[in-house]
Parts: structure tokens; C-alpha cells; sequence
């Protein structure tokens, strides 16, 4: 699939080059959801913003290799990157020594972090990330100009002019952050890996997410599974409905899928949701919408 050349107009889209949660699962029964782990590119005007480095940022760092290689041959500017962290758990960096732009001096990525404390937390957490015994190489193979923007969750970030993110930490296991991204009256809500206490509502969601255009959501498990499940870290697609109706989000958006998840299993659940919530959306790989 070709990528849309950049242009000035005030496009805000998403798409999934990622939408599985926990571990890469690749099997027959995983086709049309897709295998690959957590990673969403926003397109805002001219801007490119990335949230997380999961084994989708593979494939859509070859994408942006191509639009650049478009960009140098019309003489154009390339503009800048932005890959934004949630946490660093495997299933959201996994894609990090794998993104092609990494890899070129002509390109500049700035990345964001907020779940760390302590001083050049986002380049500690890559360097720890492509270190001994665990990796082969070093960050210091890039050859990208890499900008760290160290955060804490609470902070607004404009990376570009008219972009506004809001960000929140979430309820995981060594700290996440969710984002909120404003462009153009319009809103982008991005909250996974978060989980939640039965008959209780994080009610911080609900006020982060008030009246988005489209929030996706830590869909990991079902409510009839969460027992066993309930200090892993994650939620439920039930509670992600129960947060997007109090929250009058436009759409909902299950993400994060469990590994077992079969294609199957998810149709019959995207099914059952929108019998309560009708725009509900189950994201799958090559995923566009429209905010
Ligand atoms: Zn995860
Ligand atoms: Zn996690």
C-alpha cells in the first residue's frame, strides 16, 4: 500500500500498524486482526506522530523510508518524526532497533517519554532496552538525530504548532501514560495498558476522554475472564464501553488484543459491543479512520 504524500491540508487520521497487545502472535487465526504488537501512526496536517514502538513500528518505518525517498526526489523537506512512549514493556518497544529512519542521518525523530523517573529517562530506557545480553548493538548504531523529551504524566506536550497532547498516568504495573491528542477541534484519545477494580470506574479516563471523537482502549480481556486475570495490568472491552459512554465518546476502539484472541473470538465480540455502544471498532492492522 502507498502512503498519501504529505500536504498541507488539515488531515487527522489514524492508522494500526499495530493493535496487539502482550506478545506478537502470528497464526491462521490472527489474519485479519493482525499479529503484530501496539503501534499507531497519527497523521495531523503535515505532521507524522508515532505512539509506541511495538513490532508494527517495523513495517511502518519502511513506509516512511518510501515517503521520504519521495520527498528527497521532489526536492521537499522531510518533516520531523515523533514517537511518543507509553511505557516500556516489551510489546510497546519491541519495533524500537527495528524502525528503519532510525538508520538515516537525514532524519530527525524526536521521542517523548513519562512513566520513568530520574534524569534522561527516555535514552536510559532505549539504551537499557538495546543492551547486553539482550541485544546485540547499542542506540549508538542510529544515525538519525534522535531528540529525548523526558515528561511527567500531567504534562501537555505541542510538538508541532496546533498539536495539542494531554497526557495521564494510567493504572499498570511500572507506570503508563495515555494520551490525548487535539488537533483542529478534533480529538484522538490513545489509553492501553491500564486496568481497572470490578464495579469501580477510573473516573480520570472518563474526564481525559470527555467528548473525543475516538478513544481507544486496554480491551485485553473479557469481564467473565478478568478474575483470573486481575493483576495483570490490563482491562476489559466491557470497561472500555462503560468508560467510552460515560466519557460521550464519538467512537470506541478495542485495542490490545490478547494473543489468543482468535479473529473469530474478536468478530463475535465487536458483535456483542455494538449491540450497546454501535461505533465501536476493533483495530486491526492497516487500520485508517478519520477523526
Ligand atoms: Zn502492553
Ligand atoms: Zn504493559
Amino acid at each position: 500500500m502507498s502512503r498519501k504524500p504529505h500536504d498541507d491540508t488539515k488531515t487527522f487520521s489514524a492508522k494500526f500498524w499495530g493493535a496487539r497487545g502482550s506478545m506478537a502472535a502470528t497464526s491462521e487465526e490472527t489474519q485479519k486482526y493482525g499479529g503484530n504488537t501496539a503501534c499507531v501512526e497519527l497523521t495531523c496536517g503535515t505532521h507524522t506522530l508515532i505512539f509506541d514502538a511495538g513490532s508494527g513500528l517495523r513495517q511502518l518505518g519502511d513506509d516512511i523510508v518510501g515517503n521520504h525517498a519521495r520527498l528527497d526526489a521532489r526536492g521537499m523537506e522531510r518533516p520531523p518524526l515523533h514517537l511518543f512512549f507509553t511505557h516500556c514493556h516489551y510489546d510497546h518497544i519491541s519495533g524500537l532497533p527495528f524502525f528503519a529512519p532510525f538508520y538515516d542521518e537525514k532524519t530527525t525523530v524526536h521521542v517523548y517519554s513519562g512513566h520513568l523517573e530520574g534524569p534522561d529517562r527516555t535514552m536510559r530506557m532505549m539504551q537499557d532496552y538495546m543492551s547486553a545480553p539482550f541485544f546485540p548493538v547499542g542506540p549508538e548504531v542510529f544515525r538519525a538525530q534522535i531528540v529525548p523529551h523526558d515528561f511527567e504524566p500531567g504534562d501537555v506536550l505541542t510538538p508541532e504548532r496546533g498539536v495539542r497532547i494531554s497526557t495521564l498516568s494510567l493504572d499498570h504495573h511500572n507506570g503508563c501514560v495515555g494520551y490525548r491528542i487535539d488537533y483542529d477541534g478534533r480529538s484522538f484519545c490513545y489509553i492501553t495498558d491500564t486496568t481497572h477494580t470490578e464495579g469501580e470506574h477510573d473516573m480520570r479516563i472518563v474526564e481525559f476522554c470527555k467528548g473525543t471523537q475516538y478513544m481507544v482502549y486496554d480491551a485485553t480481556y473479557t469481564d467473565s475472564e478478568f478474575d483470573r486475570f486481575r493483576d495483570f495490568g490490563h482491562s476489559t472491552w466491557q470497561e472500555g464501553m462503560r468508560l467510552a459512554q460515560m466519557a460521550k465518546a464519538e467512537r470506541y476502539c478495542l485495542f490490545h488484543h490478547r494473543p489468543s484472541r482468535s479473529d473469530n473470538a474478536l468478530d463475535a465480540i465487536v458483535d456483542e459491543a455494538r449491540e450497546t455502544f454501535p461505533a465501536t471498532d476493533a483495530a486491526y492492522e492497516g487500520m485508517v479512520v478519520q477523526i
